[in-house]
């Protein structure tokens, strides 16, 4: 049962929302900066991460990666760290906080306290024209966390192993010798690409729907700092109906590394660490 509204409940209700966080006081996206950047770069590296599967990759600071749809709609569950420190990895809830529900170009993503710096910074998004639909909905949402085979057991009642936080785990462990608990620890929230979700307008819940993304679609991000990413073809394919097991289409996903042209990049710096003392107290 609900509790009696108060007398000025229509009041309370009424007053002005505010925006939390004065993004605009971040340094601002330079757009020409990132386009002079892109113009003569060359692509060094592909990985083809499989359906159901996940691989990483390294990103120098300066370069750009793509994540590309080729063969069907597909969403990826993106992981993102300090290549040489894996404690400062993506902080999803902050992003969402400063950015918005879903991310497109000119915005960062962020990393975890203490660093709180942009690790890396979109460039393109080729699904930029999708905004926010009639449900609500949009793409490339941080609202998100990764399918898991925790949750899936608890509301299933079956182990599947092939969800994206035990890819993830998988991929790391491969990558940087780790047994699959140590890497377990290193997995964390997720920038879903290409997901398309928002919230029921009644109830608030979380909805995913089909994903618009069609092969040659892409996005584009600039490396902040040299970053080490996971990425996750996830077992609900285009997240139309179901995840977290072997039911839905799912297609491969391509990432590709894109070093600029040597000078192209004069005039950006990689952003240092918070310089909050870390003191926390007054005394
Ligand atoms: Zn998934």
């Amino acid at each position: 049962m609900s509790s009696v509204p108060p007398v000025d409940a229509a009041e309370r209700r009424a007053v002005e929302p505010v925006v939390v966080y004065a993004v605009d006081r971040v340094p601002a996206y330079d757009r020409d900066l990132y386009e002079k950047a892109r113009e003569a770069s060359t692509k060094i590296e592909e990985v083809i991460v499989p359906p159901r599967e996940a691989r990483t990759f390294e990103v120098a600071a300066g370069c750009f990666f793509r994540i590309v749809s080729i063969e069907g709609p597909q969403v990826g569950d993106l992981n993102l760290w300090n290549a040489h420190d894996l404690s400062e990895r993506f902080f999803s809830g902050k992003t969402r906080a400063l950015h918005a529900t879903h991310v497109s170009t000119g915005d960062r993503l962020w990393s975890t306290l203490p660093s709180l710096r942009p690790l890396a910074t979109i460039t393109r998004d080729t699904l930029d024209w999708y905004g926010f639909d009639a449900d609500g909905a949009g793409v490339h949402d941080v609202i998100g966390t990764r399918c898991d085979p925790y949750t899936q057991l608890l509301l299933g009642g079956t182990e599947y192993h092939h969800c994206c936080h035990s890819n993830l785990t998988r991929a790391l462990a491969g990558a940087r010798g780790m047994t699959l608990s140590e890497a377990e620890r290193h997995v964390h929230d997720v920038m879903n690409v290409f997901m398309c979700t928002g919230y029921t307008r009644d109830t608030h819940r979380y909805f995913m729907k089909a994903s618009p993304v069609r092969p040659g679609d892409f996005i584009e991000f600039f490396a902040e700092i040299d970053l080490l990413g996971a990425l996750s073809a996830c077992p609900g394919g285009d997240c139309s109906s179901t995840h977290s097991s072997d039911t839905a289409h799912c297609y491969p996903l391509k990432v590709e590394i894109w070093r600029p042209r040597e000078g192209d990049l004069a005039g950006w710096r990689s952003p240092n660490r918070s310089r909050y003392s870390g003191r926390h107290s007054d005394k």
